[in-house]
């Protein structure tokens, strides 16, 4: 329980400005993403690390819960201050502190937003790939702790393959400097991986070098129709076997296809379900040929493909794609948002198996999804106003999440466990590993004051 006299501490190390108290205030901290929702007694931007430092000193002496914040987009539940307490706002510190075209590497402080920095990266005809779909609000400190992915990473691969440097703030307020400015670095274990993608449980980061690449000379957009889902998805088993690896290949069933049949300039089949959506990237040439060889093979059993003229035609695409969220979101009054990932020659079943499951509970459901990694977002709209509707919803998820993993999947591809997921991480991890877990948790934060009550079912000291 925070008292007076702990806020007017909190003024003194970081500023009155910097500290929120009154409810109007504190309720804009209380939810993210998810139907979750829990208030904070404070919510403090610090401006940098020493401050940072600061708070988690004086919270770690006062046993007071932290949870750190960015944007506040995850769909875990990762940043709702379950236990109360102190919500550590990141978005104060949002400098990009230097781009080096010469050594490809970007330091940021944790608040940039991701698309501020994508924007100034391709100034300089740089390119960082991880792209969650949220690009426009989530945080570099956020995409860290969660280790994010998005359509970009079946090439190039999710934000742990670009993450050079951390600096981060420990539960006790002392700083470690881990990784560094080099693309190698052999030195000692791997410490920077254990932060990415902690989802705040193990320290607050506070400054990040990043790999980079130079940004791809051109691109593709294919729109892929298809009449039947199972036809979508052994097609991208398809084209991942046939020697090609596009930069992108996204899934969108009939829920967000009114949207694209606006947007296509050609008449598509009435019976059309699903569409793949695809980017092809690299130097013109190549993509070119390769563009010939995925229209080629989505030919075998799509209805309609076509090739976007240029890229205003393709960002029409790739908006649809990324607004799919909002749109599913707007439709009902509650949604339950999955992430798992199956092999990708499962995809095909995995859909399947699903679509029987939300027949059988009477759901409806969408599928959306980075299909090309096999990571998929199933969503079942419900309405939690009403229990019964809600409850069978609910039993919908567990049965897609226990099909995903009978088929060699995992429980979450790219949204981590958070709040959401942790009843189901006992039978998704070796109990052993979850031991190891508790044990580092316990290590590093002896006190249990960062981010508790997450990931597990239980925090390791309740
Ligand atoms: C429309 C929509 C689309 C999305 N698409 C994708 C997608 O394609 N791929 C994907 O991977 N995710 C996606 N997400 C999920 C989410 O946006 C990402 O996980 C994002 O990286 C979270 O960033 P954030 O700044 O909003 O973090 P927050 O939501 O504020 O926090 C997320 C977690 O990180 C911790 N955290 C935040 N900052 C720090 C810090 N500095 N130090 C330590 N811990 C910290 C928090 O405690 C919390 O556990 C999507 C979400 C939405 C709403």
């Amino acid at each position: 329980m925070i008292t007076q006299k702990h806020i007017d501490q909190l003024r003194r190390i970081i500023g009155k400005e910097n500290v929120l108290t009154t409810v109007e205030e504190l309720v804009a901290y209380s939810y993210d993403a998810t139907n979750w929702s829990h208030m904070p007694e404070v919510v403090v931007f610090p401006t940098d690390t020493e401050q940072i430092s600061g708070i988690l000193q004086f919270a770690n002496e006062n046993e007071i819960p932290v949870t750190p914040r960015g944007g506040g987009t995850n769909v875990s539940g990762g940043s709702i201050p379950i236990k109360g307490g102190i919500v550590l706002c990141t978005t104060r510190m949002n400098k990009i502190i230097d781009i080096n075209k010469n050594n490809l590497n970007a330091t940021v402080e944790p608040g940039v937003i991701l698309q501020d920095l994508q924007v100034a990266l391709a100034k300089e005809g740089l390119f960082f790939p991880p792209d969650p779909q949220s690009f426009a609000g989530c945080t570099m400190g956020g995409v860290v702790a969660e280790n994010s992915g998005g359509p970009s990473c079946l090439k190039y691969g999710v934000t742990k393959q670009y993450v050079l440097g951390l600096e981060v703030v420990l539960a006790d307020g002392r700083t470690v400097k881990l990784g560094g400015l080099t693309p190698k670095n052999r030195t000692g274990y791997e410490l920077m991986m254990l932060f990415t993608g902690s989802e705040g449980t193990l320290g607050v980061i506070s400054k990040i070098t990043l790999r980079l690449l130079p940004e791809p000379k051109t691109n593709k957009t294919i729109v892929a129709v298809f009449g039947d889902v199972a036809e979508a998805g052994e097609t991208v088993s398809d084209i991942i076997a046939g020697g090609v690896l596009p930069s992108k290949v996204e899934f969108v069933d009939n829920w967000t296809f009114e949207k694209f049949r606006g947007l296509l300039p050609d008449k598509i089949l009435d019976n059309s379900q699903v569409i793949l959506l695809i980017q092809v990237d690299g130097l013109p040439e190549t993509v070119a040929a390769e563009t010939a060889e995925i229209v080629g093979i989505c030919k075998n059993s799509a209805g309609h493909v076509r090739v976007a003229e240029d890229p205003a035609e393709a960002e029409k695409y790739w908006q649809a794609r990324s607004a799919h969220f909002s749109d599913i979101s707007s439709r009902t009054h509650t949604i339950v948002n999955e992430d798992v990932s199956v092999p990708r020659d499962r995809i095909a079943d995995f859909i399947r198996i699903s679509q029987e499951s939300a027949k059988k509970y009477d759901v409806p459901i969408s599928f959306a999804g980075h299909v090309g990694d096999g990571n998929f977002h199933p969503v079942v709209l419900s309405d939690n106003r009403d229990k019964e509707h809600f409850e069978r919803a609910l039993k919908c998820v567990d049965e897609i999440i226990e099909t995903a993993l009978s088929l060699g999947g995992v429980l979450s591809g790219e949204h981590g466990i958070g709040l959401e997921k942790q009843r189901f991480l006992k039978k998704a991890m070796d109990p052993v590993a979850i031991d190891i877990m508790k044990q580092i948790k316990g290590l590093l934060d002896p006190n249990n004051i960062l981010n508790p009550g997450k990931i597990w079912e239980e925090s390791p000291h309740e």
